[in-house]
């Protein structure tokens, strides 16, 4: 298959980052025809919760990688770039190395949009901050040419206030550490049936489904509400902007 060019290349630090984090700006591009790609530093294997039912933490790497690609089928992704760094690690990982690999990515793919984590990594994840300032600094040694926008994943006020109450809709759950942007540039509002169908990506991650993931199913509008909602911060400032249908910069 013809490598597809052009388009939109997510630069994530875990399986399950490009679904609950950007399934829906994924899906909105996807189903319009314009290629994603995906690369995804890590294979989450520190992120044992005792799921699948029966599986052992050890199993947890193929078991993570089985769901990234399940889930990039089902954000009908062009490609996907595993790399085996150490998950918790990424902060502690050969900056310049990373930073080389995301470059060289992009100069394979060409794509128009990379997104990726900014710097509070969504929820403070050291591995997410990480990644995300070698993806600012891949983007940046790009010749002005060929630089493509930057855009990060963002939570504004209103995606912080449906995390706390989805994590509060279990007892036990720890709650969600977010720090909302004052500012967004870009906010993707989904409809109900992308809703379902990013909803269905996020399933393909059984093994991260915490407790109120699962508890949200029983509560549709809270969900919507959420999962219905992603924010993005435009970094620089060519193709900044949503147009009518929701897509980024220069795809409409
Ligand atoms: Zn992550």
């Amino acid at each position: 298959m013809e490598e597809q060019k052009g388009g939109l290349l997510l630069v994530m630090a875990h399986p399950d980052d490009e679904s609950m984090g950007a399934g829906g700006l994924v899906l909105r591009h996807t189903r319009n025809g314009v290629a994603v790609h995906l690369i995804c530093a890590t294979y989450g294997e520190a992120g044992w919760m005792g799921r699948p039912h029966g599986s052992k933490a050890a199993d947890l790497p193929e078991i993570r990688a089985q769901e990234l690609e399940e889930a990039a089928q089902a954000l009908a992704l062009s490609s996907v770039e595993l790399w085996d760094y150490p998950d918790a690690g990424l902060a502690h990982s050969d900056q310049k190395e990373l930073t080389q690999r995301i470059w060289e990515q992009i100069g394979k793919v060409r794509p128009r949009v990379v997104v990726g984590w900014g710097p509070d990594g969504g929820y403070g994840h050291p591995d997410h901050i990480a990644m995300g300032a070698c993806t600012d600094a891949a983007v940046a040694a790009m010749t002005e040419g060929e630089r493509p926008a930057l855009y990060h994943l963002a939570i504004d006020g209103q995606l912080a206030d449906f995390y706390h109450e989805a994590t509060h809709l279990v007892p036990s759950s720890n709650g969600f550490h977010v720090r909302p942007q004052d500012t967004v540039d870009v906010v993707i509002e989904l409809d109900a049936d992308e809703v379902m169908m990013k909803l269905r990506a996020i399933d393909c991650h059984q093994s991260q489904l915490e407790d109120w993931r699962i508890a949200l199913r029983d509560h549709p509008r809270l969900m919507q509400q959420g999962y219905g909602r992603e924010p993005y911060v435009a970094v620089s400032s060519r193709a900044a902007g949503l147009t009518g249908k929701g897509m980024l910069g220069e795809f409409a």
